[in-house]
């Protein structure tokens, strides 16, 4: 099962140094999410290569112009591509409003359906779940409503050692070893014990996405152990000041998060266009917490399975 993290935008404000607005797309078991959809987002989709009528989830974390400009146009883009399949949008309240108008002084009648799903900011809940993967929030604190989302992989199934069963089993039987229980025959006597021919499930992955956001030690504990915290810093240590007046974080202070919730791995990103060079960011969250990577508009970051 894959999960990949493609980074499509990776700046904050405004374009620079040829970055674009915040922009991910998340493939997990060959599913595509939006992550946010800043102007330009259109674009790169094509440039790397995405399918876009094979997305079907978009989830925006807040109403600032960076991170959901351009999705007016994807939706447009879907509609003249024949699109039918029905596209889901996870915002928090008046993002319906403002497409919906765009669209109706438009008169554009989509012929695909567009379900828009209110997030509410202010808690950490889980909006959308398949069997295998579930999608929560991550209350942020910004200058308006904002949520990071938290990509989280369902508890696995037990690993059957196959060359362990040497009498006869059904696939009922097998589905009850992966759920954790043992075999017995027709008299109650135990056949095969669960734990004589079963490896633990696999490690359950997880993706957190935190943008936008000043420093906020409640995160930590809904990010906590994630195999992979995107973590917006897009200031320098001595910014700090200016970070907190606008509600943003430093790389250091991203670093700082990353390093208390004990994650596997720090990405940065939504970088102030005041950076040309994004090494010196770097190396500030890296003396904090030593695995972490800038985010790199083109590259795909794969999860990998134990
Ligand atoms: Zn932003
Ligand atoms: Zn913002």
């Amino acid at each position: 099962m894959n999960f990949d993290i493609t980074i499509l935008g990776s700046n904050s404000a405004s374009f620079a140094y040829g970055r674009h607005h915040t922009s991910q797309l998340v493939n997990h078991n060959q599913c595509l999410y939006l992550i946010d959809c800043g102007e330009g987002t259109q674009n790169q989709l094509i440039r790397y290569k995405v399918k876009i009528q094979r997305i079907g989830h978009i989830f925006i974390s807040h109403l600032h112009g960076d991170h959901y400009l351009g999705l007016v146009g994807l939706i447009s883009t879907m509609h003249l591509q024949g699109r039918t399949d029905e596209l889901h949008i996870f915002a928090p309240a008046g993002l319906d409003e403002v497409i919906t108008l765009q669209l109706r002084l438009s008169d554009t009648r989509l012929n695909y359906p567009v379900t828009f799903h209110e997030v509410n900011t202010e808690v950490a809940a889980t909006i959308y779940e398949n069997e295998v993967l579930t999608v929560s929030t991550i209350p942020l604190n910004h200058r308006v409503k904002c949520a990071g989302f938290l990509f989280k992989e369902k508890p696995k199934k037990r690993r059957i050692v196959m060359e362990s069963l040497h009498r006869g089993y059904t696939n009922f039987h097998l589905n009850l070893l992966k759920k954790g229980e043992d075999i017995k025959d027709e008299n109650g006597e135990i056949v095969y014990k669960n734990a004589d021919v079963t490896l633990p499930p696999k490690h359950s992955r997880s993706y957190a996405y935190c943008s936008d956001t000043r420093y906020d030690e409640r995160i930590i504990p809904l990010v906590q152990h994630a195999d992979l915290l995107y973590h917006e810093s897009t200031f320098m240590t001595d910014m700090e000041q200016r970070a907190y007046e606008t509600f943003h974080s430093t790389a250091a202070q991203a670093a700082q998060v990353a390093k208390t919730a004990q994650v596997g791995k720090l990405m940065l990103g939504h970088y102030s266009s005041r950076y040309k060079e994004l090494e010196p960011l770097l190396a500030e969250a890296q003396e904090v917490f030593s695995n972490t990577i800038l985010s790199v508009e083109g590259e795909t970051l794969s999860i990998a399975c134990e």
